[in-house]
């Protein structure tokens, strides 16, 4: 298992907030404040292999790009991804691939997933080059292929990586599909509007989950670290909290936190 960025890193955190930038010129601006912010940590595996059909060419600029875009797409929910980590490892259980790729049944997918990087207190997304679907989510894993594509619609977002992966994070917090209509939960398309109901369900969903904070407790937390003098720790919040895609007091406050202890 190679780990090749994790938090906290200085050039990761900088593409990390340009690519912010960028997806913010993407979609358009919402209205949830901070307070209402959910966050969500994300443990992103990009599963490798000397098969070119399951290894994902994936970079960690993707992996940035995708989860701004992602971040802008659940904005209207309140509800923010933080990926913690990005593990580039081998996948296990290689010969399950080649075995059942032309199979219609998916949980083999989830015998693809290294034992030892998969700890409870993350939401998993691994990352492959080809299997049947654009994504799955099952409880114990979303896979997404690099090589997804999508039907676009009017108002779609510009690339299928962003999209799937919202909406698998969709099924993760307790959507169904709702198809012919332009949304996130539609199969296959571009769309990634939420209802009102389709946000309330995922805003409960969310906050069910042990691992899942709101970023007022999170960024108070963060105070109470940094004054201890506890920086590594409150840094790792303050980057959590710096992803949330609003320019307001309390996000301005953790982006400048993670890069005055940055340089420490
Ligand atoms: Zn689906």
């Amino acid at each position: 298992m190679k780990v090749f960025f994790n938090w906290p890193n200085p050039l990761f955190l900088k593409a990390l907030l340009l690519g912010l930038c960028l997806a913010n010129q993407a979609l358009s601006a919402e209205s949830i404040t901070f307070e209402k912010y959910l966050v969500i940590p994300v443990r992103v595996h990009l599963l490798q292999s000397s098969e070119p059909k399951l290894a994902t060419t994936l970079t960690n600029a993707d992996i940035t790009r995708v989860f701004a875009k992602a971040n802008k797409v659940w904005a209207q929910a309140g509800v923010v991804l933080t990926v913690d980590s990005i593990i580039a490892e081998p996948a296990a259980k290689q010969e399950v691939f080649a075995k059942n790729i032309g199979s219609q049944r998916l949980d083999w997918l989830l015998q693809l997933r290294p034992e030892d990087s998969r700890p409870t207190n993350f939401f998993h997304v691994y990352y492959v080059k080809t299997m049947p679907p654009n994504g799955v989510y099952f409880p114990g894993g979303i896979f997404v292929k690099d090589s997804a594509s999508l039907r676009k619609v009017e108002g779609g977002i510009d690339e299928p990586l962003p999209r799937v992966t919202s909406h698998e994070f969709g099924h993760a917090l307790g959507l169904p599909h709702r198809q012919n209509v332009t949304n996130l939960m539609a199969s296959g398309t571009t769309g990634f509007s939420l209802s009102d109901d389709e946000i309330k369900t995922a805003r409960k969903t969310a906050a069910a989950y042990p691992s899942v904070t709101n970023a007022p407790t999170l960024l108070k937390r963060a105070d109470q670290l940094f004054k201890a003098g506890k920086i590594a720790e409150a840094q790792s919040i303050y980057l959590m909290l710096a992803v949330i895609p609003l320019d307001v007091p309390e996000t301005r406050h953790a982006r400048k936190q993670s890069a005055t202890s940055l340089k420490r």
